[in-house]
């Protein structure tokens, strides 16, 4: 009798799982708009994985664990991807990353090299060319059929309309938002009264899905090209890095941050420094894109329905998070000015432990109508500007309803003197 209310209860928290992911899908994926950061998402995803790996028969075949992106916008037209345009399996810690090492080991029988790579935290396109002209870019879409925008991607002068020899060939890279492009799109929306964007990757995913070209053509979006569709080997290269190569010589721009790793220490090392680094990059990344480097290799270990078993991707840690306001307060300084510090549920944001932020000045609290118990967004911004943070409030929402707010309501507070660590 227990076991059948547990099964109850774990079958009905797979449904609100399901049917959570697939709101936040929709408005990420389709509607460029997402309404919780992407570690909420992550959390949940990971969460539902968990699940399904145990009760495998819990495992719908419409669940977001099992497919890729979100549905077609239906005023562009479709492409059916030649081969199928999929996602990244993820880790988030350094045992993760030994444990697909160790699956990797197992699978191919013999140590292995990797190829490492930025995560550049854009929009995947498959570009095709024929005798060397281009001929065709989409969206990945569901990742069986995307949308073709050929039209805006030919706006993004990163993109050589003629490659250097005339051959036929499909390549797949990521289309991005460069962070000064995003933060001058954002102040004149602002100026004109529109909505700002959320993030660069929702910029250049909105950027991309519009009918008309020239609103691409100003949003100066970039790509970087990180691989060939299909079978790298039948242009006669004979692992990931050979590709990346021989793609530059064609004329494409690769990442040149990319680096080739013979062990999973060397991997660990080249996570940590570009953690590090991360924020000198004028460009956004989430994460290391670690790839089995040999062709034969990733041949061997092949694919599960959502993702190659020869790569996965490392996410640095969460820099929006959600936490609650516990308390706001009060402190008089020397010049008897009075500054507010609300006390936040603590919480992990980029890798350190948040507790408090500065609320500026009680002004600000009432403009902002700003209550204790309030569900709070706290994101590490390095984007907008080094210094500053953003903090987001949607005033009295219990978090099950956040999905309901525009945006979270996302209050952007320049001054903010910054998170202060506890
Ligand atoms: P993903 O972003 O985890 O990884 C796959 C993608 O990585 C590829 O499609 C490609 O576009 C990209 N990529 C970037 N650099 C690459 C490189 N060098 N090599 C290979 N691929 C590279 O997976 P996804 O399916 O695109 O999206 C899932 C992620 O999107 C989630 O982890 C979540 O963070 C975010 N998301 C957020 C929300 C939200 O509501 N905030 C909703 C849905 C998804």
């Amino acid at each position: 009798m227990d076991q059948k209310i547990n099964r109850n209860e774990v079958e009905k928290r797979v449904r609100e799982l399901n049917n959570l992911l697939k709101e936040y899908g929709h408005a990420y994926y389709v509607l460029d708009k997402p309404v919780v950061p992407d570690s909420v998402y992550d959390q949940h995803m990971q969460e539902l994985l968990a699940i399904e790996a145990e009760h495998p028969d819990l495992i719908f075949p419409d669940s977001p664990s099992q497919r890729v992106g979100g549905e077609i916008l239906s005023n562009f037209s479709k492409v059916v991807h030649e081969f199928p345009m999929l996602s990244l399996s993820n880790v988030f810690n350094e045992e993760d990353i030994r444990d697909f090492d160790r699956r990797v080991q197992a699978g191919a029988g013999h140590s292995i090299t990797y190829i490492c790579e930025l995560k550049i935290d854009g929009l995947a396109v498959s570009l095709k060319y024929e005798k060397g002209n281009f001929i065709q870019g989409s969206t990945r879409g569901d990742g069986t059929i995307g949308e073709d925008i050929t039209a805006n991607l030919k706006t993004i002068h990163a993109i050589p309309l003629k490659l250097s020899e005339p051959i036929t060939i499909e390549v797949r890279g990521e289309a991005y938002m460069p962070k000064k492009s995003f933060i001058k799109l954002n102040e004149m929306r602002d100026e004109n009264g529109e909505e700002p964007f959320a993030n660069p990757r929702n910029a250049a995913a909105g950027s991309l899905r519009q009918l008309d070209p020239k609103i691409a053509a100003s949003r100066n979006l970039s790509v970087f090209i990180y691989g060939i569709g299909g079978d790298g080997s039948a242009y006669g290269q004979d692992s990931h890095s050979d590709s990346l190569d021989y793609l530059a010589t064609l004329g494409f721009k690769t990442n040149t941050g990319s680096k080739r790793c013979s062990s999973i220490e060397e991997v660990i090392e080249y996570i940590e420094s570009w953690q590090e680094r991360r924020q000198d990059l004028d460009y956004e990344i989430d994460g290391i894109v670690i790839k089995v480097d040999g062709y034969e290799d990733q041949e061997q270990l092949g694919f599960t329905a959502r993702s190659p078993r020869w790569a996965t991707a490392y996410k640095f840690p969460a820099e929006e998070v959600h936490t609650k306001l516990l308390d706001i307060e009060l402190s008089v300084g020397r010049t008897g000015v009075v500054t507010p510090t609300a006390i936040l549920e603590p919480v992990r944001v980029a890798g350190t432990t948040v507790a408090r932020a500065s609320l500026h000045n009680e002004d600000l609290i009432r403009e902002k109508d700003i209550r204790i118990g309030d569900a709070v967004i706290i994101r590490k911004a390095g984007i907008l500007s080094r210094k500053s943070s953003v903090f987001s409030l949607n005033n009295g929402q219990e978090w099950k309803n956040l999905t309901k707010c525009p945006i979270i309501a996302r209050y952007v507070i320049p001054s903010l003197s910054g998170l202060m660590e506890k």
